[in-house]
């Protein structure tokens, strides 16, 4: 059981996430962040499962065929596209199957600075504005996302890469949390090409 790592681990990544959101004013869920991955269903698996170069959640999936960790952490955090898929086809139109529900602009930053304070972690010293577009893109094919929600963080992803962390940051802050870019995917994707134009 390696109790005093896993906790080092979570919480190192805890007051990065924390320090991120703070600069969005994003405070509540700043402070909120992977809050459950503290209650024993989570953390116990964690110190179990810890490896320091690969997350406990796969170790125990390898380990057991499925991580009772994760799918207790997705189901409480939204910040996670797992905790939105659900049955589409809800309006009556189009066939029901699972897919990503269109989630809530605040939480798609929250994923956004999750996922540059992941690579951060991993990457160290390697990391660039370009890491955490690079992972996404390695990636993508697997993620389950509503259309929207894919655009916009697609967008946000491609803009640090391009803009660096400043310029996106307050971008977030003025522009997208306060609602005045379209959270549509074909003006996004529209935006998202204009990124790469040089100005
Ligand atoms: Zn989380």
């Amino acid at each position: 059981m390696k109790i005093w790592k896993h906790f080092k681990t979570i919480t190192n990544h805890k007051m990065l996430v924390m320090k991120g959101c703070f600069r969005l004013g994003l405070y509540r869920q700043g402070l909120l962040h992977d809050m459950s991955k503290y209650s024993p269903t989570e953390f116990i698996p964690g110190c179990k499962y810890y490896k320091g170069y690969m997350s406990p959640n796969n170790a125990e999936r390898d380990d057991k065929g499925y991580s009772s960790a994760w799918l207790h952490h997705k189901g409480r955090n939204k910040h996670h596209l797992e905790y939105w898929i659900d049955y589409t086809g809800g309006d009556g139109k189009g066939e029901k199957a699972m897919g990503g529900m269109k989630m809530p602009i605040r939480y798609v930053v929250e994923m956004f600075v999750d996922r540059v304070c992941a690579s951060k972690n991993y990457q160290k010293e390697k990391y660039t504005d370009a890491s955490a577009y690079i992972y996404y893109e390695n990636g993508k094919n697997y993620l389950i996302l509503h259309p929207d929600t894919r655009a916009l963080l697609e967008y946000l992803l491609v803009m640090l890469k391009e803009k660096g962390e400043e310029k996106t940051f307050s971008y977030i802050k003025q522009e997208v949390i306060k609602e005045k870019v379209p959270y549509e995917k074909t003006k996004l994707d529209e935006l998202k090409n204009a990124l790469h134009v040089p100005m």
